[in-house]
């Protein structure tokens, strides 16, 4: 990969924007690159260039298309160590995590491609067999957020494109680089204006969201940006996938071996320095082990080297954004204001850059910001319930359902909890994971429809079903 100026890749080809907008480093805060801002025109220019491969696209058979994909993938790998130093760069993770977003996003391409959509013969009628077919819709919008950009981005383009549409990306603006690159890849890997991307502000995403030419937009971020996606949507009955946000629960119960369990609970909230969608967000501990939870989580806490994410022996980088900092010190605010007891961090480093030390809350309720909110950062409140019941009837006490976990010795007891929690997901002694093969979604506001798994990739298409059919 080379230090070539960022450009949009559209129709295969590089294009410069007339406008640029500042990248920053979020270790620093400081501005390190720009990214071009692409107009409305470079938008009208990218879909067209999708639909014109999406024509031929679309005829491709599975194999073929599950060989591109492939070749993508691979493409992807040759570039690992350019691609993850860029993503620590803006996106403040730690090199060692940005070389594994690299490998799971190639393996996002490749596990989805994998997956067979299905369809065929489902019985006869009147004039025949009926078969049932799953068909591309055409141009997919795809619109990403910053905490794992590539994942998450290809997650979405690997679906549409194993589907058999063609794809126009939209990284967020705190994060657009890596992406960029990433359409430079797909430009020689891939037929060209499979996979146009462009980078821009919140107003790219607008205009992606009302263009006549997009047939779906995949969105993954808030849950307020995913119910304006919705709306705006509707004036084209755009098909939509809402992958949003969360305020996971876990459940401790009375009966867990609390060392033993609290080097991947913390893992489970603090990964990403917090910022992850299906990060543990609140932890309902039974009052016999809460403090002793508290305690420990908090000694891991205070063990947590935070610094830029190219140093080495880091284990959590900074905040990603100053907006989402100022956020999270807010909400830490508010949950001292309303009494709450810091056992392990509290604040903002005093060091340039976005760090917030690591931090354990104790002594919250519903009703502080820390517990009712996303708080999408390294504060993590442990509330204590008495029973199974109240932690149950807490936990999904949230207009959010994405994950949700249970932590117990005891597998029927962890079982009979699980069963109980509104959430798309839901893990037994452990939080956090997706694959390919595995739908992943939420509940309520936590989004519309699931990615991954043969349900994902089926939201990528219509359905058309054939009476009469031959073949
Ligand atoms: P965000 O909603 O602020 O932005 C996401 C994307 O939407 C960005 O590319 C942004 O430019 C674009 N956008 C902004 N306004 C828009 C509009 N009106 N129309 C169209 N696009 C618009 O989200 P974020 O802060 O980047 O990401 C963090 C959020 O994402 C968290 O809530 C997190 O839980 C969620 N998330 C969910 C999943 C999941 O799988 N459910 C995964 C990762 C992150």
């Amino acid at each position: 990969m080379t230090s070539a100026p960022f450009l949009l890749t559209i129709g295969g080809e590089g294009m410069a924007a007339d406008g640029a907008f500042p990248v920053i480093d979020p270790a620093t805060g400081e501005p390190f690159e720009t990214a071009p801002d692409a107009s409305e025109a470079h938008l009208d220019l990218a879909v067209a260039a999708a639909r014109a491969a999406f024509l031929s696209w679309r005829q491709v058979d599975a194999a073929a298309r599950r060989a591109a994909m492939r070749a993508f993938a691979d493409a992807i790998r040759a570039e690992t160590e350019a691609l993850a130093a860029l993503l620590t760069r803006e996106q403040g993770k730690p090199l060692t995590a940005a070389r594994r977003e690299v490998a799971v996003a190639a393996d996002r391409i490749e596990g989805t491609a994998a997956l067979d959509i299905g369809g065929g013969y489902l019985r006869e009628g009147p004039q025949g067999p009926v078969r049932l077919d799953y068909v591309p819709m055409g141009v997919v919008g795809v619109i990403a957020p910053w905490n794992a950009p590539l994942i998450l981005a290809m997650q979405m383009v690997a679906q549409a494109l194993a589907a058999g549409n063609a794809v126009v990306v939209k990284p967020s603006p705190f994060t657009p680089l890596a992406t960029l690159r990433l359409g430079e890849i797909a430009a020689r890997a891939l037929p060209a204006g499979l996979v146009n991307t462009l980078s821009g502000g919140d107003a790219l995403g607008r205009w992606m969201t009302t263009h006549p030419g997009i047939d779906k937009i995949a969105f993954i971020g808030s849950t307020a940006t995913g119910k304006k996606v919705m709306a705006s949507a509707a004036a084209t009955l755009k098909r939509v996938s809402l992958e949003l946000g969360g305020n996971d629960a876990a459940i401790v119960l009375d009966d867990v071996d609390v060392a033993a369990i609290v080097p991947r609970l913390f893992t489970s909230a603090f990964v990403n320095s917090g910022q992850l969608c299906m990060a543990v967000k609140r932890v309902y501990a039974q009052a016999a082990i809460a403090d002793a939870l508290a305690e420990a989580l908090a000694a891991e806490a205070r063990r947590m080297r935070l610094g830029n994410g190219l140093e080495a022996d880091i284990d959590l980088g900074p905040v990603q954004n100053r907006p989402q900092f100022d956020k999270v010190l807010a909400i830490l605010q508010d949950a001292r204001a309303r009494g709450g007891r810091i056992l392990a961090g509290g604040g903002a480093l005093d060091r340039p850059g976005y760090f917030i030390a690591p931090t354990i809350v104790t002594g919250l309720a519903e009703g502080a910001r820390l517990v009712d909110e996303e708080q999408f950062g390294p504060v993590l409140p442990i509330l204590t319930v008495d029973t199974e019941e109240e932690a149950v009837a807490r936990a999904n006490a949230t207009r959010f359902g994405l994950g949700a976990s249970v932590w117990s010795g005891d597998q029927a007891r962890a079982e009979a909890v699980a069963r109980q929690l509104e959430a798309g997901t839901v893990w037994i002694n452990g939080h956090g994971g997706a694959t390919p093969d595995l739908p992943f979604g939420g509940f309520k506001e936590s989004g519309i429809g699931r990615g991954m798994g043969v349900a994902g990739l089926r939201s990528y298409a219509e359905i058309r079903v054939v009476h009469g059919a031959r073949a």
